[in-house]
């Protein structure tokens, strides 16, 4: 029972890791919510500590046996305030959520009644479901469920209004006032937002979920200074675990509120292996080398897009302050399904976006790449500009099939495998892959 390992266990599995393995290892990342976390990481999270269960509280456990897990979720806690900056006595921070959505809902249930009224920024807009998603038919994020959601807008040219922001929350008073995105290429006005948010009485609450590596650094803007809640993820720009993160000003009891909304209210027992490894990170992000690290994370993202720019691709906001690009594909008329399509099958991973302007949320005309991944793997400037290259060629293919075979999505797919610029461009990226860093180099 305790000596066998996978591979002679299951070899079925076992062989997909494997297979998943090298995806990544021969696949040219761009997924911008996505990172290569560290092996110290990757050895928490196959660790003893997923063994543990311990619901409740450090020190207020409803089992035996935590004494370990204690000093490993302190350590945590500590590591939290100290690596963003904040002081004990204005400020606590629960490390038990799963992930960024519970995270989220756990703020909610936690400072809300049901029926309570949340605004954050439009899903189409670049915003997050669990912002309070929902479209004129259907409520689809659970947060639109059990409270009502009004979202704001970025205007044509895909910069946040806060004018109309204002006129919005004013007019809806909302509880709580979010701010934060999966997809916005620029920082946030903390000051304006608090401005807005103590006019009509609404918390601000700031999720920081993609920029949370950018924000320790000092990087970006910082929505402590401005903000009663701050919510995160820890395995995007983070480069940490797949986890959730909560921050919160002690203040009208509201820790305690939202601790008691993590467990007993959302959660059970805690993901020990998690924590530890944010533990790990959290401890990782405070060095020169991530700050380093982060500062190449925005200056390529800057560089590649000006090399796309010289290719005649247009950015949304024209350019970015963060770790993104969201990049609009109607001049070439194509919709970011058929980039996305055109991608997969060279090994390049990125996915479709709403732009300003797009309809319908479901056929957008954009795309959003990132580069945290690639940074990690120690992408130079070389390969930045062989990657804006790549990327026209896609635009190019998915232009001559449409030209040859229509516009209808299932004939311009027809044989898409049997594409011989697809396969040959395929060929390419894997061997400029295998030349960058990966774990075991
Ligand atoms: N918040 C933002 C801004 C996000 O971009 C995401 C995920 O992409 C989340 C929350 C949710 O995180 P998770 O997928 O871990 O639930």
């Amino acid at each position: 029972m305790f000596v066998n390992n996978l591979v002679t266990v299951d070899k079925e599995v076992s062989n997909l890791i494997n297979e998943e393995f090298n995806r990544q290892k021969c696949n040219i990342e761009l997924i911008a919510s996505e990172n290569f976390t560290s092996l110290a990481v990757r050895e928490c999270l196959g660790s003893v500590l997923t063994n543990k269960y311990s619901e409740g509280r450090p020190n207020r456990r409803y089992y035996g046996g935590n004494e370990v897990i204690d000093k490993i979720e302190l350590l945590c806690e500590n590591r939290a305030l100290e690596a963003f900056g904040l002081n004990s006595t204005e400020w606590a921070v629960n490390v038990q959520p799963y992930s960024g959505s519970p995270a989220n809902f756990a703020v909610y249930t936690g400072l809300l009644n049901p029926g309570d009224r949340i605004m954050g920024l439009d899903l189409p807009s670049g915003g997050h479901l669990s912002h309070g998603f929902e479209t004129e038919k259907k409520k689809i994020s659970a947060t639109s469920i059990y409270f009502q959601s009004k979202p704001y807008k970025v205007n044509s040219d895909g910069w946040i209004d806060y004018d109309e922001l204002e006129i919005n929350a004013t007019d809806f008073k909302p509880n709580i006032l979010i701010c934060g995105a999966s997809a916005y290429p620029r920082d946030f006005d903390y000051k304006r937002l608090r401005e807005i948010a103590d006019k009509i009485g609404a918390y601000l609450m700031a999720d920081i979920a993609h920029i949370s590596g950018l924000v320790v650094t000092k990087q970006m803007n910082n929505p402590f200074e401005y903000c009663d809640i701050v919510t995160s993820t820890t395995h995007k720009t983070l480069r940490g675990p797949r986890s959730g993160m909560i921050f919160v000003k002690k203040q009208d009891g509201n820790d305690r509120k939202i601790n008691e909304a993590v467990f007993p209210g959302l959660q059970g027992g805690p993901h020990n292996h998690q924590i530890a490894g944010l533990a790990v990170q959290l401890k990782e992000v405070q060095k020169e080398e991530f700050k380093e690290y982060i500062k190449k994370v925005i200056s390529n993202a800057q560089f590649l897009g000006e090399e796309l720019k010289k290719l005649g691709f247009e950015l949304s906001t024209d350019g970015t302050d963060n770790h993104l690009l969201l990049i609009k594909l109607k001049n070439f008329g194509i919709t970011g399904s058929k980039m996305e399509k055109v991608c997969e099958l060279v090994n390049i991973s990125l996915n479709k976006n709403c732009v300003p302007g797009d309809k319908s949320a479901l056929s957008p005309t954009g795309i959003r790449i990132g580069t945290p991944c690639m940074t990690t793997r120690g992408m130079n400037n070389e390969g930045w500009i062989k990657l804006a290259h790549w990327l026209k060629k896609c635009v190019d293919i998915c232009v001559e099939r449409q030209n040859r075979l229509g516009k209808k999505l299932r004939d311009w797919g027809k044989n898409i495998e049997e594409d011989v610029s697809i396969k040959e461009l395929r060929e390419e990226i894997i061997n400029y892959c295998k030349e960058l860093n990966f774990y075991e180099n």
